[in-house]
């Protein structure tokens, strides 16, 4: 069997990993993952003869020579030899999960502090099991700071992913209604999400010393979940001059926004024009300040990351077309983000709003209340039309009779643009929201 430290030699010489034979790096390490459907151990000989150096495979019959290194488990074997590596690293690694705009702050954090430093972090959103020691095992020597997102749908999950980033600085940006399903509900969401801060506080396994956690002083959950642990050394962000390190407020959401932030500790004051929409963005922007000014950044240099930050992806992006202003959030939704993006349409000026919801999944027993309790937010949002699409919201549709000339149902996407064409939407701002599974994405040429 190959040996974490044997693997970690090889891995020193090879540090590209490649995990699937279409797209081999010319002397990679090619980890042959288990899929579902797959058993990537039959791909072993392929990636050797697409040019990777070794392949680390977990059953025996596959090994054809000594480019072939047998381990236990392929999927453990990268975990341990990312895990080895982080710990070969003297560089700060910032962990972040949360159940919304993980992948925005890890974006805006990145944009603040390769202002500075030669960063490493994330690509799009590689933060599972998988992605994490994947991105881990990117951080090269040239490195001088990372951001990792840490993404969970149950318990033991972070745990797992903190034993292998080992972060040094931490945040969890809310807890939410996601994944409700896996987790067992909020509580749930509260306790996998928390295993974050006992990492920080140097309760998690693996420890290098307990880190610094920083925390959105205006969200009372992270607050009772912080006061519940020993946590070691705390940055707060928020909107609460006296306590935050860094608080700040929105100036202008018109549909982007304008905010004006404080270093407590100095008293200087600060305007930037963001290129992201949605008031909920204000506190990502404010933990990506409070980390550029922990680690010493001019306000200048915080200030050019934050403004420079322009969302390529699907989340709180906003599109001009000939006629209509979309935004454009149908990357994910879970009741929390709804809530939160309805809001935020209903406060825009503008003078004709519609909201676009597709139906949000993985909710579990609780799919049918919080499919209902989004159609009421809407209704009582003040907009000018409101379009849901797909089973669950359709399955709804009967409880709101009274109010059913404000709002129409369609069951499927396909019926959905059916109905567009034939009722075409012009002159308004259009929040297009939906679980992933729901490929809204397909409506935008309509506008
Ligand atoms: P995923 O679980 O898919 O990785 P994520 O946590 O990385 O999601 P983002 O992709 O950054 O989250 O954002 C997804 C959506 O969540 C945004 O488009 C927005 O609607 C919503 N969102 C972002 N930030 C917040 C926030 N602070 N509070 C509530 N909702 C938010
Ligand atoms: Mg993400």
């Amino acid at each position: 069997m190959t040996t974490t430290q044997q693997l970690y030699q090889l891995y020193l010489q090879h540090p590209v990993i490649s995990t699937d034979t279409r797209n081999i790096g010319a002397g990679s390490l090619f980890f042959a993952l288990r899929g579902d459907k797959f058993d990537a151990n039959t791909f072993a000989q392929k990636a050797i003869e697409a040019g990777a150096a070794y392949a680390v495979i977990d059953n025996p019959e596959y090994q054809l020579g000594n480019k072939y290194l047998l381990v236990d488990d392929v999927l453990t074997a990268l975990q341990d030899l990312a895990r080895y590596h982080r710990g070969q690293l003297q560089i700060p690694v910032i962990g972040l999960t949360g159940t919304n705009g993980k992948t925005t702050t890890k974006e805006l954090i990145n944009a603040v502090l390769s202002q500075h430093f030669k960063t490493q972090a994330t690509q799009g959103n590689l933060n599972n099991h998988i992605g994490v020691p994947l991105t881990i095992l990117t951080i090269g020597a040239a490195h001088e700071i990372a951001v990792i997102e840490m993404g969970a749908n149950h318990q033991k999950e972070i745990e797992l992913l903190c034993s292998i980033a080992q972060p040094s600085q931490g945040l969890i940006t809310n807890v939410g209604k996601a994944h409700l399903e896996g987790f067992g509900g909020v509580e749930g969401v509260k306790k996998g999400k928390g295993e974050l801060y006992d990492f920080l506080s140097g309760a998690g396994s693996g420890v290098r010393g307990a880190g610094v956690t920083f925390i959105n002083s205006d969200d009372a959950t992270l607050l009772d979940m912080a006061a519940a642990r020993k946590l070691h050394d705390v940055v707060y962000y928020g909107t609460n001059t006296i306590d935050d390190l860094i608080s700040g407020e929105l100036l202008e959401n018109s549909p982007l926004l304008t905010l004006e932030w404080t270093n407590n500790k100095t008293g200087d004051s600060h305007k930037v024009k963001t290129q992201l929409t949605g008031a909920y963005n204000l506190h990502n922007i404010l933990a990506a300040i409070a980390i550029g000014t922990y680690f010493n950044l001019t306000a200048a240099e915080i200030n050019a990351g934050i403004e420079g930050y322009q969302p390529k992806n699907n989340r709180s992006q906003i599109v001009k077309t000939a006629t209509n202003t979309l935004i454009c959030d149908y990357y994910n939704a879970n009741p929390s983000s709804m809530f939160v993006a309805i809001e935020n349409i209903g406060k825009l000026n503008a003078a004709r709003k519609v909201l676009i919801l597709g139906d949000m999944f993985e909710m579990g027993p609780e799919a049918a209340t919080e499919h209902a309790a989004v159609i009421q937010k809407a209704l009582d949002t003040a907009v000018d039309e409101r379009i849901f699409i797909g089973k669950d919201f359709l399955s709804q549709n009967s409880k709101f009779k009274t109010q059913k000339e404000a709002a129409t149902f369609y069951a499927t996407a396909e019926e959905a643009i059916a109905g567009l064409k034939a009722n075409p939407i012009a002159n308004s701002t259009i929040l297009i929201k939906g679980s992933r599974g729901m490929a809204l994405e397909r409506l935008v040429e309509l506008f």
